[in-house]
């Protein structure tokens, strides 16, 4: 046996990422200290590269609620997390509006503090009374919310991690689970590593895009049937599909990114479906397009559309930062076609450690679940890393209270038909 580990715990959890942090702040704020243990390290997956956008803009009712609870565990450690409020602007075309009000409308219901533009003249006039240089055309609606923003990814990790070891959680790296020892009943008695096996009560699988490899240890389906809302069935479905998000940096002062009134400028998510030109007038693209970007640590940092990547991916290592040739050029112009201050971003582009897989569900959205009678498996969807309050609500699930924010996300909904609603993006995180 290692010394690493001990030979036996109560809470065994897996993926030292937002979601096992998360738990194990809560489990051990709650008097359950939990061993967490990890492949690699703290933020070593998903967590620790992603954008960190923190927004309520989702179409469905049950995301834009369990998006307002976290918002709030944010707020509550932000120094610790370093976490900004700055808020967060999406703009769109015509085809988006009938979207962006309904979330609007569920916001004023649901009490998240936002405003709403619609026309032309009305998404204009506000984009300049924030920035004086802004000049993107054609864009009809905006949706600013006031709360949201974005964290530091690994800062925010490792603040997460000393929030959980204060709670009195145990953080083991380097140790990778192999396999799962069940009983008659199909329980998980023994988790079994590569530093020795621990008995166990009770597991919370967290493990990001790893998910594939968990699930098939835990003997669990890599395909299913899936109930539409009108009662068909959709037939042998992949669990799992794998898209790839495209990030990017340009070196320009994050302390310039504001707004007239010198605030850190919200997170911008711009769709459109004008022409974009680079700066020298050659046209990038004449389809519609999305791009996201925020301040960083010393650049503005960002994404653009995801690739499709299909049900097989190769998650080890990661992540590998890759993107598609045209990547740069159409995320640099977006910059400057939105901002006249980001002309000239291509040149100072450059490709770093950001960008990577997510393992999506049959429907796009998380799996939060027990799928042993003692295994909970947060499967985020790759929508996660704005969800902080998952693991609040996990920690008060094993305690055996009810979540009404995690029960939306069962596993049955694949059976019962019970999907959640579809926007109009083509994109799986909307
Ligand atoms: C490029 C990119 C940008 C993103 N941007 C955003 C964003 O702006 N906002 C947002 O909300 N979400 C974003 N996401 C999604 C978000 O990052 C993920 O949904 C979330 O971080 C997943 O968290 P997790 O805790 O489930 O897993 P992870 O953070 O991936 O952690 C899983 C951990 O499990 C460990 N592990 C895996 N297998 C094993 C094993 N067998 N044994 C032991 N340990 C194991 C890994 O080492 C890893 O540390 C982005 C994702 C990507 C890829």
């Amino acid at each position: 046996m290692s010394d690493r580990i001990p030979a036996s715990t109560r809470t065994l959890i897996i993926g030292a990422g937002i979601h096992g942090l998360s738990t194990a702040w809560h489990l051990g704020r709650a008097g359950e200290p939990a061993l967490v243990v990890d492949k690699t390290g703290v933020g070593a997956g998903a967590s620790g590269i992603a954008c960190g956008v923190v927004r309520n803009n989702y179409f469905q009712p049950a995301m834009q609620e369990l998006m307002a609870a976290c918002v709030e565990v944010w707020e509550s450690q932000a120094r610790r997390l370093h976490y900004h409020p700055t808020g967060y602007i999406a703009l769109g075309p015509a085809a988006q509006q009938d979207d962006l009000v309904a979330v609007f409308e569920r916001q004023q219901r649901i009490g998240y503090p936002s405003q709403l533009y619609v026309g032309a003249r009305e998404v204009r006039a506000h984009m300049r009374a924030l920035y004086d240089d802004w000049r993107a055309p054609g864009l009809t609606v905006c949706l600013h919310e006031t709360a949201g923003g974005y964290g530091l990814n690994r800062e925010s990790m490792r603040g997460l991690a000393e929030l959980a070891v204060r709670a009195g959680a145990r953080i083991a790296t380097g140790v990778e689970v192999a396999g799962f020892d069940l009983d008659g009943s199909g329980s998980v008695t023994r988790v079994l590593t590569d530093a020795g096996a621990i008995e166990v009560e009770r597991v919370v699988v967290a493990v990001g895009p790893w998910i594939a490899s968990l699930w098939s240890m835990l003997g669990l389906p890599d395909r299913l049937d899936v109930r539409q809302p009108d009662g068909t069935l959709r037939r042998d479905q992949p669990m799992w599909t794998y898209w790839y998000l495209q990030e990017g940096e340009v070196d320009v002062d994050p302390e310039g990114f504001v707004t007239r009134d010198g605030r850190p400028s919200p997170v911008l998510h711009v769709d459109s479906d004008q022409p974009l030109f680079a700066d020298d007038g050659s046209l990038v693209c004449d389809e519609a397009w999305g791009v996201y970007f925020k301040r960083d640590r010393t650049s503005i940092q960002g994404g653009a559309q995801p690739l499709t990547v299909g049900p097989e991916f190769t998650v080890d290592p990661y992540p590998t930062g890759t993107v598609d040739p045209g990547f740069p050029d159409l995320w640099s112009a977006a910059l400057s076609h939105c901002l006249g201050r980001f002309t000239g971003a291509r040149r100072r582009y450059h490709q770093t450690r950001s960008g990577g897989v997510g393992a999506f569900t049959a429907d796009n959205f998380p799996v939060f679940d027990f799928m042993r009678d003692n295994v909970f498996v947060a499967a985020d969807s790759n929508h996660g890393y704005k969800m902080i309050a998952v693991g609040r609500e996990i920690a008060r699930t094993l305690s055996g209270e009810h979540s009404s924010l995690l029960h939306p996300f069962r596993y049955d909904r694949f059976a019962s038909g019970d999907l959640h609603p579809v926007s109009a993006s083509p994109y799986p995180w909307s």
